[in-house]
């Protein structure tokens, strides 16, 4: 079994942190390298109009590189980039395959790491056998560095980071390629590490609850569980960002000359609002796989997206949300995520409940204006929690706890947080002495 450790590292001095910087930002400039020299030959510039991509004299760079780096990390940041250009060519066929509906988004080649302004992107990948892990009291990552940087800090053998925090999996029988980055976000140095498990290492969750998900733009994601749990996670202001970038990027296309399909503003933009999608989705994987796990979820079920897409939604919605949520990427990414957690997830592509009353099966007669579903039998409720409530009861044969009331999340940029919409009565309104209890009311308020 595949699983991924992630944890945050910590130089042990301040030679150590300029060292890993400048092995960083040699990776990056060797990647930008190898990757201008791809480009070139992709967009029949520069000379190269009948040259391949895979044509590119890699094997000069690595030669170039190798003295700071290290033959294996140069190695290893020419593969990476390897296989981004794979993966940017195999989505083109799906894009360009009408039978394929799993990418709708027009593919970007790979990108630089970093820009001109801001400045390269601090990233590497370290071959499984040029570094080593030890988890216990004081956990650490040693990586090989190049000769020439160790000349350049009189440093000997291989670079010692602290690692902060505790892993997912501890114990593996095998490591993969690791990644290490500088997160400017939080100022930290991060290191992710595939590792292969045996089967009976598995983090298993402690109960075997289910819960569902509804995915969509307004709402990015509806869930409930056999606990009674509801989490709506909001995503208007998000995808209205998304909407803005969309809009000034064809505004921006229409006043290109004639000829030109795009500019290097217009493939920032892409970028930026790509990246910005990424961290928020990223983050709700993380956020909500860890709520499911503490509730003892082990068995998590996503409905059949394109169903609904392809059935309920007006074209124009549906290309907007399509290219916003990327939702094969999502599903990927939440599979990933979930996998960590032990937590299986089930992707089901059959008749889809939105629309469904809960009090009395009619799927006709309901109407859903914005967030709220209405029903002629009296029914009325939020309609993407009612859904995954239905899709929930359809997929689990336990009996579905009464539900609390549904806690929302916003998204500021960072971090999912509780939105103060979010009212919880039995924390807050009716047992007033739990919120005692928790010693959180401010005195002067009794
Ligand atoms: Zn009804």
């Amino acid at each position: 079994m595949k699983r991924t450790n992630t944890f945050a590292v910590r130089p042990l001095s301040d030679t150590g942190e300029q060292l890993l910087r400048d092995l960083l930002d040699a990776s990056a400039a060797l990647w930008n390298e190898v990757n201008y020299e791809r480009l070139m030959r992709y967009n029949d510039e520069g000379g190269y109009e009948n040259e391949d991509v895979w044509d590119a004299d890699t094997g000069r760079l690595e030669g170039k590189y190798k003295g700071v780096l290290g033959a294996s990390t140069a190695q290893q940041v020419i593969r990476k980039n390897s296989e981004a250009w794979r993966g940017f060519f195999e989505n083109k066929k799906a894009y360009h395959d009408d039978s394929d509906t799993s990418v709708t988004e027009y593919p970007e080649p790979p990108g630089f790491w970093g820009n001109k302004d801001e400045g390269r992107k601090l990233h590497t990948v370290i071959r499984n056998t040029s570094y080593t892990v030890e988890w216990g009291e004081r956990s650490r990552l040693e990586i090989l560095v190049g000769s020439e940087l160790k000349d350049r800090y009189d440093h000997t053998g291989r670079l010692r980071l602290e690692i902060t925090g505790d892993p997912n999996w501890p114990e593996y029988e095998k490591q993969g390629r690791l990644d290490l980055w500088y997160d400017e976000t939080d100022s930290t140095f991060r290191a992710s590490q595939p590792v292969t498990v045996s089967d009976e290492t598995r983090d298993t969750p402690l109960a075997e609850e289910t819960a569902a998900l509804d995915i969509g733009a307004n709402n990015l994601v509806a869930c409930t569980t056999t606990t009674g749990e509801q989490y709506l996670y909001e995503g208007r202001e998000l995808f209205q960002r998304f909407r803005d970038t969309t809009r000034e990027i064809a505004r921006l296309q229409s006043k290109l000359e004639e000829g030109r399909y795009s500019s290097k503003r217009i493939r920032r933009l892409y970028q930026k609002r790509t990246r910005r999608r990424d961290h928020a989705q990223e983050a709700l994987c993380r956020d909500l796989l860890e709520r499911l796990y503490a509730e003892g979820v082990d068995t998590l079920y996503i409905g059949g997206l394109t169903d609904v897409l392809d059935t309920h939604w007006s074209v124009e919605t549906n290309a907007k949300t399509h290219n916003f949520w990327a939702f094969k990427q999502f599903t990927e990414r939440l599979v990933c995520t979930a996998e960590e957690y032990g937590i299986t997830v089930e992707v089901r592509s059959e008749a889809w409940t939105s629309q469904e009353c809960p009090q009395c099966g009619s799927t006709v007669r309901t109407t859903r204006h914005q967030d709220t579903l209405t029903c002629p039998c009296g029914f009325e409720g939020h309609a993407d929690l009612t859904a995954s409530e239905t899709f929930l009861e359809r997929h689990t044969e336990e009996a579905v706890r009464p539900m609390a009331r549904p806690v929302r999340f916003e998204w500021d940029d960072h971090d999912w947080s509780e939105s103060p919409r979010s009212h919880r009565p039995k924390e807050q309104r009716t047992d007033p002495s739990t919120v005692h209890r928790d010693g959180n009311v401010a005195s002067g308020e009794s």
